[in-house]
């Protein structure tokens, strides 16, 4: 079955979320996602989700395929993990924290899927060009996630500006808080 999604650049976060308080972890580890790699993301708190709409996966704790299967799983995040697998969408799993790494270029910690080039080499994928750009104006610039309700959206400021005024939240950045990640 050919993996075709109506939705090719969101990923879908799942993980234990059976509390708000990790709901919480579960939405923060959303955002690094959404940072890291410039996709959009939706935080999956049911097995309701059609996992063979999204890109893919992002597996936070315990996970099916990352040697932690003893470990006790949330029901929630086996159910979409399982889907994931039969529809070959891809799964990203929780990867060792030594495998994390600073973005060689501008510095980003790399904590969700570092990827390294031949040379031994980290950037990260705004660095090495890769990052799709705003999701909203699609322009190839420097992006910011933002909070959409139910993930994050990748923006560039400008954008990103007019979307925090419409829809104010506690998990958008300040406007002095981009600086820090980039100076
Ligand atoms: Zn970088
Ligand atoms: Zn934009």
């Amino acid at each position: 079955m050919a993996h075709t999604p109506l939705y090719p650049n969101t990923f879908l976060v799942t993980g234990p979320c059976s509390t708000p308080a990790e709901i919480a972890d579960l939405t923060a580890h959303a955002f690094d996602v959404t940072d890291q790699l410039g996709v959009n993301t939706l935080v999956a708190t049911s097995t309701s989700h059609l996992v063979s709409d999204y890109a893919g996966i992002v597996v936070v704790g315990p996970s099916l395929t990352s040697g932690t299967k003893g470990r006790q799983m949330d029901i929630v995040a086996t159910v979409l993990e399982a889907k994931a697998l039969a529809h070959r969408a891809p799964v990203i799993v929780p990867q060792a924290t030594t495998e994390a790494a600073s973005c060689d270029a501008c510095g980003q910690w790399q904590t969700i899927a570092t990827v390294r080039n031949g040379h031994g080499e980290c950037f990260c994928r705004d660095c090495d060009g890769t990052a799709s750009g705003c999701s909203w104006c699609l322009e190839d610039d420097e992006t910011e996630p933002v909070y959409t309700g139910t993930g994050f959206a990748p923006m560039c400021a400008p954008c990103a500006d007019v979307e925090k005024v419409r829809r104010p939240s506690p998990w958008n950045l300040t406007t002095s808080e981009r600086i820090p990640a980039h100076a």
